[in-house]
């Protein structure tokens, strides 16, 4: 494995759980990421926030192999996620290399992407036979439990278009964490659900922040959540972080005049 860090280094278990170095992330004419460097720790709770377009959802698709970077590298864990270093030149990755890495990381996006077709169970236990090659048995088991977890027992046999919304954000988040993933992005879950339903996806949310190490990289609008959950603040502004820190003093006491605003605006 090509590593950035020194082997001092990673073996004090001091290598970041993700690293972006340079990233450069253009559509067509339009740079989105220009240049972005920053690393999340194992276990960290880091939630992005900025205006609309800032590029903080171009992040979290550029970790799930959903885009590919322009420039730059990403890390997970020091392994590289799209390209590696070899003799100075830029070597592109084995799809089998990529999806080793990728198998770490799971997401939840704002509009579900359940199988429509597919009951609530199925939906969970899709990945886990196919990707991870648990038996279907093993993998019933774990989907279960995880809906005992999401308050949803009650619908392992139902469709997504039976259920509400928030109900089906919360067979995604089952879906996802029944991958065992080491990173989970969270790209504006809430955002397309009726606020009455906002509670309950949040609530489960924060349940598995509080009884996992899961690292988790969260786009939300939700700012007390992310106040709850975050163990850092990332404010993004035209691809680049203009101001990070602890939530209680982003949130409260920020700098940057146009986190203040953007601050002003949302709370
Ligand atoms: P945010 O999540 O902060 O709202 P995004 O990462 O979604 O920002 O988008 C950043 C910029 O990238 C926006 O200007 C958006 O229009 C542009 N963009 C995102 N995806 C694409 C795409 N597939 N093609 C062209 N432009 C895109």
């Amino acid at each position: 494995d090509q590593s950035p860090f020194g082997g001092d280094f990673a073996a004090a278990g001091a290598v970041p759980r993700i690293q972006f170095q340079d990233v450069v992330k253009r559509f067509g004419e339009t740079t989105v990421l220009n240049n972005l460097n920053f690393a999340v720790g194992r276990g960290e709770r880091v939630t992005l926030i900025g205006p609309s377009g800032s590029g903080k959802t171009t992040i979290l698709r550029l970790l799930m192999t959903l885009e590919h970077l322009t420039d730059g590298y990403i890390w997970v864990d020091g392994d590289p996620l799209t390209h590696a270093n070899q003799d100075g030149k830029r070597v592109e990755l084995k799809p089998k290399q990529v999806a080793r890495v990728r198998k770490r990381i799971g997401m939840v996006f704002q509009q579900f992407n359940l199988f429509p077709n597919m009951s609530v169970v199925e939906n969970i236990i899709e990945a886990p036979i196919h990707v991870l090659g648990h038996s279907s048995d093993q993998a019933r088991q774990t989907a279960l439990s995880l809906l005992e977890r999401v308050g949803l027992s009650h619908r392992a046999e139902a469709h997504p278009s039976e259920l509400s919304g928030g109900q089906q954000q919360r067979v995604a988040i089952a879906r996802a964490l029944a991958m065992d993933p080491e990173i989970l992005l969270l790209d504006e879950v809430t955002s397309a659900l009726d606020p009455e339903l906002v509670g309950d996806v949040l609530a489960v949310l924060k349940d598995v922040a509080a009884s996992t190490d899961i690292t988790m990289l969260i786009v939300t609008h939700e700012m007390q959540f992310a106040q709850d959950v975050s163990d850092r603040v990332m404010m993004f502004d035209a691809g680049r972080v203009i101001e990070e820190g602890h939530p209680d003093k982003i949130f409260s006491d920020p700098e940057n005049e146009r986190t203040q605003k953007f601050l002003q605006a949302v709370l």
